[in-house]
């Protein structure tokens, strides 16, 4: 079983590992996008070292653009094979990649725009693929994976197991003469949430982990919750705006639910609250045709004909004209819009018309990369000095208080990661999926358990069941080199 990683290797997107087995048979375990602008997304363009065409199947972990991106991709440069994933899987991915194929042709359109007026167009590349190439990767998609049963792909035996990390998600024991393999995908945040916590995997000759949070422990969930009834509470006082800026897929619905349940029972007032993504209305969907998969308290809403993720006062805004008239509407009110790290969509022109304001509470649930411009907010707030962002184009002044919640993470932290790789023997450990730091951090705790551990590098052949590398570790993974990695957007 040799392992190939052309993304999600020292860095924490672009999903894509090749498996290839005794025999010469090739699965692909995730095709997802590179984000995080600049030279990781340049990444996404580059060409594989393998035949698409050549591949036996490839299997979908879940849905988020990090891991399913680049499928459209796949199909355009050949691929014509099955692609099996979850049926909750499947019908995200939709939502998903016709997303990307509009963003994808969007910007394509704006940057030919700019790069006329420097004579540069021959510069601009094409966009990766659009609304039609993505129709036919949905077709090749085959929901059939359905967690603790076996499936036959390309002769292996493919079991997937609940990730809990967003609907549908799933890590895969994959299984054949040449050993038992783990593919973690990535893991939720127990007790969190609502998704109901990880299976225990079983036992494995191997394990390749994800390992976004592997050096940190987050918040509990109870205090979590406090925290940001807190925020809220604060912000209603405050009587301006309450922007949320949210990922459409997992933590809008998350952040729905909740304010739902505090406004129910009196922990925060009932103001108004819009949903301005359209997006994330399709997604919740998703949410209402799989609800079985849901935590108890929300699956059982569900079957009793209620709306988990709609608080009494919720509006849902799906026009652009509608968006806009929201900045028109008096009084305090929750604004929840994408994108989660600001870096587009509709929160902008909300935070261009309240973040200046005194009034207006920006509430954050969600990672901001350093160089977004949520995490130039935050980085600012912090200071405690006013400092002014760039927003369309335009200087604004961040007057809003600004709250930070970490806890609402969809991603597991050191402890479940450990727990999850607890009920798997003694399996060589292999760390994908996570900054060349964090996984430095994470080595020693293994081996503190009796566990080998091995860092996947970028693109580079491993043997799992071998172990360890042939001539030691592999030169480019010293700290110093280590790829300037961000935390995905939709991978939070
Ligand atoms: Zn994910």
């Amino acid at each position: 079983m040799r392992l190939q990683s052309f993304g999600a290797a020292c860095t924490v997107t672009g999903s894509m590992h090749l498996l290839t087995l005794d025999g010469g048979r090739r699965i692909l375990i995730d095709c997802g996008l590179f984000q995080g602008g600049g030279e990781m997304e340049a990444r996404n363009h580059e060409t594989y070292p393998f035949d698409p065409a050549d591949l036996d199947a490839v299997i979908l972990t879940h849905a988020h653009l990090d891991h399913v991106g680049r499928l459209p991709l796949l199909v355009n440069r050949g691929y014509r094979g099955p692609v099996y994933c979850t049926p909750p899987t499947a019908a995200l991915a939709e939502t998903v990649l016709l997303d990307s194929a509009r963003l994808q042709v969007e910007g394509y359109r704006q940057d030919l725009r700019r790069a006329r007026r420097q004579d540069r167009e021959h510069e601009v590349l094409p966009p990766l693929y659009d609304e039609e190439d993505v129709h036919r990767a949905l077709a090749l998609l085959r929901p059939v994976l359905e967690f603790g049963q076996a499936t036959d792909v390309a002769g292996l035996r493919v079991t997937p197991g609940r990730a809990g990390h967003i609907l549908g998600s799933a890590y895969l024991l994959l299984e054949s003469a040449d050993g038992r393999l783990i593919m973690s995908g990535d893991l939720g945040n127990r007790k969190s949430g609502l998704q109901l916590d990880f299976t225990p995997p079983p036992q494995a000759d191997a394990v390749v982990i994800e390992t976004t949070y592997a050096n940190r422990s987050h918040r509990t969930w109870p205090a979590t919750l406090a925290e940001f009834s807190d925020a809220l509470r604060v912000s209603v006082r405050a009587g301006g705006k309450i922007l949320i800026p949210s990922f459409a897929i997992e933590r809008s619905q998350t952040i729905l639910h909740t304010l739902k349940k505090l406004m129910d029972c009196g922990e925060v007032p009932r103001i108004p609250v819009f949903l301005d993504s359209p997006m994330a209305a399709r997604a919740t969907r998703a949410y209402f045709e799989f609800g079985d998969e849901l935590v108890p308290e929300v699956r059982d809403a569900l079957r009793g004909g209620e709306d988990p993720f709609a608080p009494s006062t919720l509006h849902v805004v799906l026009t652009g004209d509608e968006s806009q008239r929201i900045n028109r509407y008096d009084g305090p009110a929750v604004i929840l819009a994408g994108n989660g790290m600001m870096t587009g969509g509709r929160i902008q022109h909300h935070l261009r018309h309240h973040l200046w304001k005194p009034g207006t509470s920006l509430i954050i649930v969600s990672y901001q990369s350093p160089g977004s411009l949520g995490g130039q907010i935050v980085a600012g707030a912090d200071t405690g000095h006013l400092n002014t962002v760039k927003i369309m184009g335009e200087d604004i002044a961040v007057r809003a208080q600004v709250h930070t919640i970490g806890g609402f993470s969809a991603h597991a932290d050191q402890d479940d990661l450990l727990a999850f790789l607890s009920s798997t023997g003694n399996p060589h450990v292999w760390l994908v999926h996570g900054e060349v730091a964090v996984m430095d951090a994470f080595l020693p705790e293994l081996a503190l358990r009796g566990l080998k551990g091995d860092i996947v590098p970028d693109r580079q052949e491993v043997d799992l069941l071998g172990g360890g590398f042939s001539g030691g570790r592999p030169s480019g993974l010293a700290l110093d080199d280590a790829p300037p990695g961000t935390r995905s957007e939709a991978g939070e």
